[in-house]
Parts: C-alpha cells; sequence; structure tokens
C-alpha cells in the first residue's frame, strides 16, 4: 500500500496574496528596526536590510551575524500587523480546498510563529494543520537552505519521496526537489522546470490536479 502524500505548505503567497500589502509593510518595519538599534539614516538602514537579504536569504542572518541582534526581538517587533484581518484577503475556498487534500498538512514558513499563527486565524485554516514550522523551528535557518527542511522530515517522520512542498518560491522547490520531494509551484510565472511536478496559479486548482503529483 502506498502511504498518502503528506502536503507541506508555505504561507505568504502561497495560501493568501502577501506582495500588495504585507512584504512592503514588513521591509519598512525592518528598516525602522535597523535605523533604531543600528543608528542608521533611512537610506544606508535600507540598504544594509537588501544587502543582508541578498547575502543570506534573510535580513535577520546578517543582524545575528554582524550585529549579535536577539532574533525573537527582531522578529517580534518588525512583524506587527495591528490590521491584518484587512490586511490579509482570505478565498472563501481556501478552507474547502485543504479539506479536500487527503493525508497530513504541515505549514513550513519562513516567517516567525505569532505571525503565521495571526494569519492562520483570519484565514481561518489553522485547525486543518497537524503542524507548523516557522523560523524559530528550524533554529533560524530559512528556506531555501536544506537544514530546516531536514530536521521538519525527520521530527514529522515523513519520507520525502511522498512528501510534497506546495509554495511560490522557485528557489525553496529546488532545495524540495534536492532532497526526493515532491514539489507544486504556484505562480503565474512562464517557465516551467523540467522537474516541477505541477504548477498552478493559485492553490485552489490543487485537489483537482491531485492524481497530477501522486503520480
Ligand atoms: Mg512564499
Amino acid at each position: 500500500m502506498t502511504r498518502k502524500l503528506a502536503w507541506i505548505f508555505d504561507l505568504d503567497d502561497t495560501l493568501h496574496q502577501a506582495t500588495g500589502h504585507i512584504f512592503p509593510h514588513l521591509n519598512r518595519s525592518m528598516t525602522e528596526y535597523i535605523m533604531r538599534h543600528l543608528d542608521l539614516e533611512e537610506a544606508a538602514a535600507s540598504a544594509l536590510r537588501q544587502r543582508y537579504w541578498h547575502a543570506y536569504g534573510a535580513t535577520l542572518l546578517g543582524l545575528m551575524r554582524h550585529h549579535d541582534v536577539d532574533p525573537h526581538h527582531f522578529l517580534w517587533h518588525t512583524h506587527q500587523f495591528p490590521d491584518l484581518e484587512r490586511t490579509v484577503v482570505a478565498d472563501a475556498g481556501l478552507r474547502h480546498c485543504l479539506r479536500r487534500l487527503a493525508g497530513r498538512k504541515i505549514l513550513f514558513s519562513n516567517s516567525p510563529a505569532h505571525y503565521a499563527q495571526a494569519v492562520l486565524d483570519v484565514l481561518g485554516i489553522g485547525d486543518l494543520f497537524d503542524a507548523v514550522y516557522t523560523i524559530e523551528s528550524t533554529r533560524f535557518q530559512p528556506k531555501p537552505m536544506a537544514g530546516g527542511f531536514r530536521a521538519l522530515l525527520h521530527r514529522e517522520r515523513l519520507q520525502a519521496e511522498r512528501s510534497v512542498l506546495v509554495e511560490d518560491s522557485l528557489p525553496n522547490l529546488v532545495t524540495a526537489r534536492r532532497l526526493g520531494m515532491k514539489t507544486v509551484w504556484i505562480t503565474r510565472d512562464s517557465r516551467h522546470p523540467p522537474w516541477l511536478d505541477l504548477k498552478l496559479s493559485s492553490v485552489l486548482a490543487l485537489p483537482r490536479a491531485v492524481a497530477r503529483v501522486n503520480g
């Protein structure tokens, strides 16, 4: 008997649209944090934020490595969204879509736990996940680093071959693929890497396309 697939979902820009409101707000918060704690002007703070993001895949990693910033303090103060209900655009079909997928569901996000939980609450889907992995649970090793993926698979006793990463970020899918996982890219990008199992413009189309992943 083949085991059911386990579904590993990214959060931002996979289960909801974060590009329009959440990410600009986040970038501003991070720049302000750097201005305040590293005593920099706005332009310098913004440049540093982007430099660390490019060098380490996360601004936080550069701040930890070079400025001894406390990750919990940084994540708490930069991920404050007082009007998340208005910012997060929930699709009415999302809950139904996730419920139609058989198998365990795990959230795997580079965001901090308090933010991920708040977004899940607004989306009304928190109870559908068997486990939630955030930047804290991977000891601040964000995707696409392989360490967090390996820890998740190990702790959840998942076979990589029977696990599917559903993601909007191609580099994160590359790592998943390298580890032997199946890959679903949520995107409107016109590229189609040959190794990809499935490409969809919205996660809502996943239940109908499941047979193409479960080969
Ligand atoms: Mg994402």
